[in-house]
């Protein structure tokens, strides 16, 4: 129900002779949740002449401001936003895999593998596995041990996908919770240094310097960053050979598929980072976990471009959140004690907190990144030359609009460059009132959460 505030505010907008005006900016946020309010102006100016040949400004806008998507990626906290991240991402992902924006066809001939690099274990924790179709127990074991705090190391459930205690450890007090957060911290490093060791075995393996390579191919990538429900990241990757120029030239005869295959599971298994000790924990040399997964990426074979194209999109939205963690910034006076998470993300984050004192870690930022259970990384990134970029597809996106706008009569039509274009903006808050956001439900399907979006 409602609130009286709500209601009032509401119908206030409704009799707003600017309705029609909001309501039709509404609409072009494309049901974003919390679209971010601009004030400024555009002006159009004649090259030759100085003179203003017109002139859009927010003043004459509901409220002074003009109302544009979030361009959040996160599906938390804004679902229209989040899936247009997701097309991008699909789109970008998959042009380096078939060609398109800008990429050539003949990229599909280059050799292209599906890797999926796992974080170790850092203690056993109740999961849900299938065989044939059956799920099979958690961790049945017949003579398992009772563990220092007495619990017994073994589940014999069948867990449903959807049980709260998958990804959560059978003994707490066992679990590496330290390690966790340092893997998930030093993951990045961990990535970087895989790509180098890719390089350096590519090269000894077709007998060149790392030069020479160079000068014959480039390992491209695109990745995303997965969180497990232990609450560790682990990464997909797309991992492409292409010729010294990228994907418009063909790779040389010795850059096979097997032969990128054989040096990324070497990559994988050779690099190591090292946390520093501090007082009660030792120095750990974090590595990959055993499981490496790698495929090819064939057209109409088993793995298709567009499977792999939709998995990294669909991963490049989510974020720790779907562990049952925040998916915001926490504050170290905050009594996490009172936070709505899970009781194993509340440790992982505590465990960020308290490392986070060491002056060893400084660099790892823990306490800013406690709520991504220590990872600091971009969730998807990519070399530069996998393929096209997201700011192009978005440009794409915004010259599409800006010709509409031009065909629809609100903007006069001129030649590209004897026009000058003078924009300001200014950000002016964000998000909807209570009774804006039931309007804006009303009208376009805006979720009603998160009501006290208006700051
Ligand atoms: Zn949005
Ligand atoms: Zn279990
Ligand atoms: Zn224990």
């Amino acid at each position: 129900m409602p609130s009286p505030h709500a209601v009032a505010g509401m119908i206030s907008r409704l009799n707003d002779p600017h309705y029609a005006r909001w309501a039709s900016q509404v609409r072009r946020t494309g049901g974003c949740r919390q679209p971010i309010h601009l004030r400024g102006r555009v002006d159009h100016i004649d090259q030759a002449t100085g003179e203003l040949i017109h002139r859009y400004s927010t003043r004459t806008e509901p409220g002074g401001v003009l109302r544009v998507p979030c361009k959040t990626r996160r599906a938390s906290r804004c679902p229209a936003c989040a899936e247009t991240y997701r097309a991008d991402t699909y789109q970008l992902i998959r042009a380096g895999l078939i060609g398109g924006k800008g990429v050539p066809e003949t990229v599909t001939a280059h050799p292209c593998l599906f890797v999926t690099l796992t974080a170790p274990s850092f203690g056993s924790v109740h999961t849900r596995r299938e065989k044939n179709g059956k799920v099979l127990p958690c961790h049945a074991r017949r003579d398992a041990p009772t563990c220092p705090h007495g619990r017994v190391m073994s589940c014999t459930a069948r867990h449903g996908s959807e049980e709260t205690c998958l990804g959560e450890p059978l003994c707490p007090d066992c679990y590496d919770y330290a390690g966790s957060v340092l893997f998930n911290a030093l993951s990045p490093e961990l990535w970087r240094r895989f790509t180098l060791a890719l390089r350096r075995r590519l090269a000894r393996a077709a007998g060149l310097t790392q030069r020479e390579l160079r000068e014959q191919a480039v390992v491209s990538f695109a990745k995303v960053a997965e969180y497990q429900r232990r609450g560790v990241v682990h990464f997909h990757a797309v991992i492409r050979l292409d010729g010294p120029d990228g994907p418009t030239s063909p790779p040389p005869a010795w850059a096979t598929a097997d032969a990128l295959a054989d040096a990324v599971r070497h990559a994988a298994s050779a690099v190591a980072v090292t946390a520093p000790a501090v007082t009660d924990e030792p120095a750990r040399v974090l590595r990959w976990g055993a499981q490496l997964d790698v495929r090819s990426i064939t057209m109409g074979g088993e793995l298709t471009e567009q499977a792999v194209a939709a998995y990294i999109a669909k991963y490049a939205t989510k974020a720790a959140e779907c562990v049952g963690t925040l998916d915001r910034r926490i504050n170290p006076l905050d009594d996490l004690a009172a936070l709505p998470i899970r009781e194993h993300a509340r440790r992982l984050i505590a465990e960020c907190f308290r490392l986070g004192v060491f002056a060893e870690l400084a660099d790892l930022r823990l306490p800013q990144w406690a709520h991504m259970l220590g990872f600091r990384g971009h969730f998807s990134t990519k070399s530069r030359r996998y393929s096209t970029t997201l700011g192009d597809i978005r440009e794409e996106r915004t010259e599409h609009m800006r010709t509409e706008a031009v065909s629809t009569g609100r903007l006069p039509l001129f030649e590209e460059d004897t026009v000058l274009v003078i924009a300001e903006w200014e950000y002016a808050g964000q998000g909807y009132s209570l009774g804006d956001a039931l309007l804006a439900a009303a009208l376009i399907g805006v979720p009603l959460a998160d009501p006290g979006g208006q700051r």
